[in-house]
């Protein structure tokens, strides 16, 4: 029987491509308000980036493009920036999520990435309470990202259930699963489009979700149709 849902966050509650928008519309706005370039020209030069599949050496491309920010500016400042910023984004199912929350179970969450962006954009979701556990692995160090174990033994702990009691509900086959399904926790994965790992297909079975959803109301409606 499941008594706790653990929700990851990206592509999960929002999606990502969302936020990566916002922190590049912030970046070129930042620029431009320094006098170092347009803020349309520079964010259209990085969401174009972005579209073509370029991830992780985009503000180095900026540089190439914009030699005069690199004058005054470097990648570690933009990254950190970029980081840092109060993201525009939103539940992509807030009435889901609202019928999530009243269900008669523990609902926790745990997500990669560096923490203070994860907070950041807990916050802006408006759900930075509403876990009975949060979990975010960059607390402890990029190591215990999944498919690291600890976050799952953490929950497991923190909402004193076994592992059959468990759901994890993520969206990247390539680490989401591998850890819960060892420790013999259910595994769901949201699939939609938009997701920057829509298309991935999982590469094993110890990777691969036990079901794949179309949205968080089926996962709500997955629970109530098994309980
Ligand atoms: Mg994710």
């Amino acid at each position: 029987m499941i008594r706790a849902i653990v929700l990851d966050l990206d592509d999960t509650l929002y999606l990502e491509r969302d936020y990566v928008r916002s922190g590049f519309i912030h970046v070129a706005s930042y620029l431009e308000d320094r006098g170092l370039a347009d803020s349309a020209e520079v964010f259209s030069f990085l969401w174009a980036g972005f579209e073509e599949g370029r991830r992780g050496d985009a503000f180095d491309s900026l540089l190439l493009r914009w030699p005069q920010i690199g004058r005054v500016e470097n990648v570690e400042a933009l990254v950190e920036r970029y980081r840092q910023h109060s993201p525009n984004i939103e539940l992509r199912e807030p009435a889901a999520f609202a019928d999530l929350m009243n269900l008669d179970l523990r609902v926790g969450l745990i997500s990669d990435g560096w923490p203070t962006a994860q907070r950041a954009k807990l916050d802006a979701l408006g759900v930075e309470d509403s876990f009975g556990s949060t979990v975010l692995t960059g607390d402890w160090g990029g190591r215990y990202a999944k498919p690291h174990q600890r976050a799952f033994t953490t929950i497991e702990q923190e909402f004193s259930l076994s592992s059959s009691e468990l759901v994890y509900v993520a969206d990247n086959p390539t680490k989401d699963f591998i850890a819960p399904n060892e420790r013999g926790w259910l595994t769901w994965r949201i699939r939609m489009p938009g997701q920057l790992h829509h298309a991935l297909e999982p590469t094993g079975n110890i990777a691969s979700p036990r079901l794949e959803l179309p949205s968080l109301q089926e996962v709500v409606a997955e629970y109530q149709a098994g309980s």
